[in-house]
Order: C-alpha cells, then sequence, then structure tokens
C-alpha cells in the first residue's frame, strides 16, 4: 500500500516539493506513519511568495463584503465536514475526539467573525483647525502576511490568523506544524472549494528554521504573526526586526492559580482538574502553578491528586479517554526530565510522574507538591500534564510568588470572597485572568500575554488591528 502524501498548496495547487523531500506524520497514540509530508524547499517558496503576491492583487480589490461571503461559507463548509477535520486532527495531535469536534467548531467561528470583522473596517476623516482641509485615514490591508502556528492546536491556531487576514484583505503563506499538517490543508481545502482564489493562501512545509528565515526575509512578506514558544517567538521577533517587520506574537505561559482559603474544596477540586488536563495540558494558557493557602493545602493537594489520578488516558478515538497522549516524542522526554528535575530538588510527587506504557506518547496525569520555586519546572513552561503546587501564608506572599515568573499570559484566582476576587485579580501581571472560572478564547474576545508571553492580540474587535495599515490623505476642502 502506498502512504498518503500530504502536500504543499501553491498557487491554487497540490504539489510536491521540487526537492522531492518529505518526512513522515506520527499518530502519537500509536506511533504508526499517518502519511508522508512533502516539504517546501527555497524554489517552492519562491513560488507560494509569487502566488501569494498575486493572491493579495486579487483579494485587496474585492469588496469586503465579497471577501466575507466567501469565508462565511468556507466556515459552513468546514462545519459540515467536521467530522472528518476532528478525526484527522486527533489521530496527528491526539486529543480526544470530542475536544477535537470542538476545535474545529471553533476554528469556523474565528473564520467568520474575521469575515464579519471585516465589514467594519471604515476610514475616517478628522476636521482640521481652519475648515480647509479633509484629514482621512483610510485603513489598508499590511500586505502578504507570513503565519506560522504549532500543533497544539493546529486547526483552531491557523484560523485566528487566516480569518484576521483574510476579513482584512490579506494574502498569507502559511506554514502549519509539520507535526499536525493534514486537517489544516483540509480546512483550507474547504475554502477553496468555497470560493476563495487559489493564490489567495499559500501552505508550505518543511524545516521551520529554514522557512521562517527565508520567509521573513523576503520583501514580499510584510507581516510576520506566530504562536509557539518564548525562545523561538524570540528569534522570529529579532529577525523581523532587523528587516523592520511588525509581528504578533503569542507565545507560551505558566499560570499561576491562587486558591484562597474560604473555598469549597470539592467544588474547586472538581473545576480545576478538568481545567488542568484539557488537551494534556499543552495549551498556553493552562493552570500550572497552584498557590493554595495554608490552612487547605493539605486537603487540596490530596483531593486534587486523587481526581487526576482517575482521569481515564487512551486513545483519543475512543470515546472513553478523558485525556490522549501528549503530541510527540519531545514532549514525553521533556515532561520527564523536568518531573525527575523538581523531584531531586525536593518536590513530592503525589501521583503519576512517568509515561504509561511503551506504545503511544502517553504520561500519566501529574501532581506535585511542594514544588522549590526556583526549579525548571516551576520557571519554565512545562506544558503538559503536571500540577505543580506550593502553599502560601499571606496574600501579598501569593501574588508575589505568581509574578514571580517571566511568563504573563493568564493567571487564575478561586476565592468566593469579593474583595480578594478584585485585589488579586488586578495583582497578578497577566494579560487574561479567570475569576473562580477557566478561561476559553472566543473569536469575540481579544487575548494576548504581557512580558515573555508575547505582544498583540487575537479576537475581540482588535482582530484585524495587526492585519490593517493606516494612510492618511489630507486633501483641500472646496469652500462653501
Ligand atoms: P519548539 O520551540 O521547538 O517549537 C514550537 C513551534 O515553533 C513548533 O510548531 C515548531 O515547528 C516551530 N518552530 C521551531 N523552531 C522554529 C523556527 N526556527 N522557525 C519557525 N518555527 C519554528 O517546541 P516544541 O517542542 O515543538 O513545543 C514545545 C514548546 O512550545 C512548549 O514548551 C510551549 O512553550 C511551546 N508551544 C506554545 C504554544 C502556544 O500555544 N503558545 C503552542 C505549541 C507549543
Amino acid at each position: 500500500m502506498t502512504m498518503r502524501k500530504i502536500k504543499l498548496f501553491i498557487g491554487g495547487e497540490w504539489v510536491e516539493g521540487a526537492s522531492g523531500k518529505s518526512e513522515q506524520v506520527i499518530n502519537p497514540a500509536n506511533e504508526e506513519v499517518n502519511a508522508e509530508l512533502c516539504h517546501a524547499g527555497p524554489v517552492d517558496l519562491d513560488r507560494a511568495l509569487a502566488s501569494a503576491a498575486r493572491g493579495l492583487e486579487e483579494w485587496s480589490a474585492k469588496s469586503a463584503w465579497e471577501r466575507g461571503t466567501i469565508m462565511r461559507r468556507g466556515a459552513d463548509l468546514i462545519r459540515s465536514r467536521a467530522r472528518d477535520l476532528a478525526h484527522q486532527l486527533t489521530v496527528e495531535q491526539g486529543k480526544p475526539i470530542a475536544e477535537a469536534m470542538g476545535e474545529i467548531d471553533r476554528a469556523a467561528d474565528f473564520l467568520e467573525w474575521g469575515a464579519e470583522e471585516g465589514r467594519r473596517i471604515a476610514a475616517r476623516t478628522i476636521p482640521n483647525r481652519d475648515g480647509s482641509q479633509f484629514m482621512t485615514v483610510e485603513r489598508l490591508p499590511i500586505g502578504v502576511v507570513a503565519a506560522l502556528t504549532p500543533w497544539n492546536f493546529p486547526v483552531v491556531l491557523a484560523a485566528k490568523k487566516l480569518g484576521a487576514a483574510l476579513g482584512a484583505g490579506c494574502s498569507v503563506v502559511l506554514k502549519p506544524s509539520e507535526e499536525t499538517p493534514g486537517a489544516v490543508c483540509q480546512m483550507i481545502e474547504a475554502m477553496v472549494e468555497a470560493g476563495l482564489p487559489g493564490d489567495v493562501v499559500n501552505v508550505v512545509f518543511g524545516v521551520p528554521d529554514d522557512i521562517s528565515r527565508h520567509l521573513i526575509a523576503h520583501p514580499t512578506i510584510t507581516k510576520v504573526t506566530f504562536t509557539g514558544s518564548v525562545p523561538v517567538g524570540k528569534l522570529l521577533a529579532a529577525r523581523a526586526g532587523e528587516v523592520m517587520k511588525p509581528v504578533t506574537m503569542e507565545l507560551g505561559g505558566h499560570s499561576p492559580v491562587i486558591v484562597c482559603g474560604d473555598v469549597n474544596i470539592d467544588d474547586t477540586v472538581a473545576h480545576a482538574v478538568n481545567h488542568k488536563f484539557h488537551n494534556s495540558g499543552q495549551v498556553c494558557i493552562a493552570p500550572t502553578r497552584y498557590i493554595v493557602q495554608r490552612d487547605i493545602y493539605e486537603p487540596f493537594l490530596e483531593k486534587f491528586a486523587a481526581r487526576a489520578s482517575e482521569i481515564t488516558v487512551g486513545d483519543g478515538l475512543d470515546p472513553q479517554t478523558q485525556m490522549g497522549p501528549l503530541a510527540n516524542d519531545r514532549r514525553v522526554a521533556a515532561i520527564q526530565r523536568m518531573v525527575s528535575g523538581a523531584v531531586d530538588a525536593g518536590a513530592r510527587l503525589v501521583t503519576g510522574g512517568s509515561r504509561i506504557g511503551n506504545q503511544g506518547y502517553f504520561f500519566a496525569p501529574t501532581v506535585l507538591g511542594d514544588v522549590p520555586l526556583d526549579s525548571e519546572i516551576m520557571t519554565t513552561e512545562p506544558f503538559g500534564p503536571v500540577a505543580l503546587m506550593v502553599p502560601y501564608e499571606a496574600q501579598a506572599d501569593a501574588l508575589e510568588i505568581a509574578n514571580g515568573v517571566d511568563y504573563g499570559l493568564a493567571g487564575y484566582v478561586y476565592t468566593d470572597d469579593v474583595t480578594a476576587r478584585q485585589t488579586i485579580a488586578s495583582g497578578i501581571k497577566t494579560g487574561v485572568v479567570g475569576v473562580a472560572n477557566g478561561v476559553s478564547h472566543f473569536p469575540e474576545i481579544p487575548l494576548g500575554g504581557w512580558g515573555d508571553s508575547g505582544y498583540g492580540v487575537e479576537g475581540g474587535i482588535e482582530a484585524l488591528d495587526p492585519y490593517l495599515k493606516n494612510k492618511l490623505v489630507v486633501s483641500p476642502r472646496a469652500k462653501a
């Protein structure tokens, strides 16, 4: 049987790369090869860039209404194919099929949001001081966008960038993660079937560093947007800075969760455990560092660990599965290293702590207590199914621990006290705070990080701003 090939989308056609190079796409639940992924080299990238330049001409010449009609049709087609896309997503990324269905639906929502917001782009005219001039600010598509997206939510994270860029009238060269390419390609197929001109989105895969270097430096690209890790984000932002190109950076987090002594422990644990292990903890806004008031620390830790140990871990295609495998073998190795390092440094392993079985990248839901604040796992985003716990005495101590890292994406607080809710929510230095709640990213809300977690936001009425440039036109005004 010949292996299925996932191709590049360049100039409106699915093509193999000129070099013939490729890599295998692995199912993280059983380590079987799903497909062979074609790689793009410099020749292919230049073709993709030339196509995207043509795409910009064609797409930006359409009215926002026309663009929106195509995008909404694409979103509907994606919804109608949700089962196929979700299946592909699960066999590539590992998440439970119900979560995959949710991701596909949310991706369609983000495309639709971009379509709608595109219709609200408006120029404005500012009165000048003596009434002799019109001063009009036009808002124009920024140009051809290089969009680089990761493997944890491959479809929706690509859709956030596509929705905003296409809604603004831009064209895109998209490099999804090589580890989870298929479902994203199916989303693009649906968009093209819905009427998206073939040059407007080009999709490339290959060696990430070679591709980002080529795209960012190329004069055709006028905007860079990336979702991924902090180190890679800093590298790409530096490259873009050298050629003066604006960037949007959605990077990692290391979210604190302050649990005050007045909460109902059972209710809080039930909510917190579900939140923590969603997508096997591979979520940029995942709760990670639990800072728990000393009086309830031990029962909270024990109950949290007991509940975590009951999670059904398995193949995401099995409807009984509550948590799938990690996305790749690098994550298993990284989590194992960080957990062992923390235990060596004095942390208490309460549950989990190791890989499950030896086929598939399964890792047990893990809870560590008394984690030293200077251990690697407390200062570097673990990005996996690991909850870290430390006690606190006074609220000020809790905030000091919460804010003691360079990340600033999300933070959480559990308390029934209204005043404490307000002081802690405003004292946590992150771009988003969940009060007695998780945070889920819907298109209507802008989400972005502070500090090392990046800059710019995605979603909300701000979503299209990074993909637009201003042009001020000052012209004489006829006297009445
Ligand atoms: P990584 O840093 O090697 O890669 C992260 C992503 O960046 C991948 O999609 C990869 O293809 C891409 N990438 C890597 N080097 C690149 C380069 N030079 N140019 C362009 N793209 C490049 O890490 P990883 O092992 O794949 O993932 C683990 C880390 O990534 C986690 O610790 C987490 O911090 C981060 N991450 C964050 C998000 C997020 O939603 N913010 C998503 C996925 C991964």
